[in-house]
């Protein structure tokens, strides 16, 4: 394959104290060199790969010196792309930066696409599909346990399962081409169905397994959408202050790849929480007193999590059980706060009214019930089930989609063998699962289908 040679910043724009610009393809040394003054006369073409050096970046116009400079040279084939490599190390801030990408491109390199550096690793054959995106959550891995779910399907666990699935359905299509070729033996078709329902079954099982770690993946990539709600004064804002003061949020820095901007997130016991910021909050505040329960509860479904406070050292209002009202059947978590001061609450009807939700009291100013509302939020999300580290979680939305569709031809095919559909039928919704799960990894994906993935990655990655 003949790709020209690309160049982006692959660091984060206007952040930090050194920026890399980044070079890949055939031509990635010999447009460096155009460029790059080194200590005696070193020129980058005669370098070891994998070196580093220091040196300065000049005009060739001008000869005029643009920037102090540190670069990588990378040989292909081990690099990320597969393609020679150069990293031109900067300093970070927005002017310089763009003054090296500038010449870069002068010098005969072209502005990468969007996602394009992982786009060619994938097109060169480096990594599969599934890992490409893998990188591309890698990018906006939140917690810990994200960066590792996305680290392990980098790996290419996700795409060894799904191998693996594939293998089955293809040993089980082939079980099915004897039964079509010698129709005549009447112990071949038993087998064949017997083989099928066991085959079938257990693709089937598979299939749902993963798709049960979808839900967790979700939350671990994008964090649970969190509400406070409660009437004024209740205490939302100092909820949302000793979660954030408690609960620092998780900066990822991962080498090669964007550290990317980090929102206001917190990490509750190994489950991000995207709260509102405190704007939104405020906005949110009187929420059901003034847009009435219906109109509440369309704003409130977005939510994942619901944080209901209420106020220990005052009556029940009804305002307090119109909120009740607004978020039934949802995820809540009751917090009875301002327990430092004597009590007006009526308990047994709080206990009531949070009879299916778990009720913690707090006193969020002398910094009491923080510890069994993380506790509270922890189990609600994960019930002890996903510190299994082996498990495989499935986070990406296109995974998830092909799953489903997966499941359902598998079904089908599942329900033809039972109810007695010829088998050539069952062979057609065999052979679109394997093809649903082929496209997970990218195996019978059209060309337009990858250029939208790739376009989604961040720019220099
Ligand atoms: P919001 O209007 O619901 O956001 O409530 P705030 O968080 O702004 O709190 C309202 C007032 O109650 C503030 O003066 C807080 O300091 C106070 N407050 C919050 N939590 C407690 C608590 O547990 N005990 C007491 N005594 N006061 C609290
Ligand atoms: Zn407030």
């Amino acid at each position: 394959m003949e790709l020209d040679t690309i160049a982006a910043v692959s660091t984060p724009m206007g952040e930090g104290a050194i920026a890399i610009v980044r070079l890949s393809g055939d031509e990635a040394i010999k447009i460096s060199d155009t460029l790059f003054r080194g200590v005696g006369g070193k020129r980058l073409k005669d370098v070891p790969s994998h070196t580093i050096h220091y040196g300065q970046l000049i005009d060739p116009k001008t000869e005029e010196v643009a920037e102090e400079v540190m670069v990588s040279v990378m040989k292909g084939p081990k690099t990320f792309t597969k393609e020679d490599v150069v990293e031109i190390n900067c300093h970070g801030g927005l002017v310089s930066v763009n003054r090296v990408l500038q010449l870069t491109l002068k010098a005969g390199a072209r502005l990468a696409e969007p996602g394009e550096f992982t786009k060619r690793a994938f097109l060169n054959g480096r990594i599969d599909l599934s890992q490409a995106e893998a990188v591309m959550d890698l990018i906006r891995a939140k917690t810990d346990r994200a960066m590792n779910v996305a680290l392990g399907q980098m790996e290419g666990r996700l795409s060894k399962l799904i191998q693996k699935l594939r293998q089955d359905i293809l040993e089980t299509l082939a079980h099915v081409e004897v039964n079509i070729d010698y129709p005549e033996y009447d112990d071949v078709e038993e087998m064949t169905h017997h083989v099928l329902l066991e085959k079938a079954n257990h693709v089937r099982n598979e299939i749902e397994q993963l798709l049960r770690t979808s839900q967790q993946g979700k939350i671990l990539r994008e964090g649970l959408s969190t509400v406070i709600v409660g009437r004024p004064n209740v205490g939302k804002s100092s909820l949302l202050n000793s979660l954030v003061h408690e609960n620092k949020a998780i900066v990822t820095d991962i080498p090669g790849t964007t550290r990317d901007v980090i929102e206001e997130y917190v990490n509750v016991r190994g489950v991000p929480l995207r709260l509102l910021d405190t704007a939104g909050i405020r906005e949110t505040e009187d929420i059901v007193e003034r847009i009435g329960v219906e109109r509440s509860r369309q704003v409130l479904k977005e939510a994942d999590l619901i944080l209901l406070v209420l106020n220990y050292s005052d009556d029940l209002t009804i305002e307090d059980e119109n909120i009740f009202k607004a978020v039934e059947g949802m995820d809540v978590i009751v917090i009875v706060n301002k327990t430092d001061l004597p009590q007006k609450i009526n308990m047994d009807r709080v206990k009531e009214l949070a009879k299916n939700y778990p009720l913690i009291t707090t006193s969020l100013l002398e910094d009491v019930g923080v510890n069994e509302l993380e506790e509270a939020i922890s189990t609600l999300f994960f019930a002890g089930t996903i510190e299994a580290s082996d498990m495989t979680y499935v986070s990406n939305s296109r995974h998830i989609a092909l799953l489903n569709q997966a499941l359902g031809s598998i079904e089908e095919a599942l329900n033809g063998v039972e109810s007695g559909v010829p088998i050539d039928i069952v062979q057609i919704d065999l052979t679109r699962t394997w093809e649903l799960l082929g496209e997970i990894i990218g195996e019978s994906v059209h060309e337009s289908l990858i250029d939208q993935l790739f376009s989604q990655f961040c720019l220099g990655k």
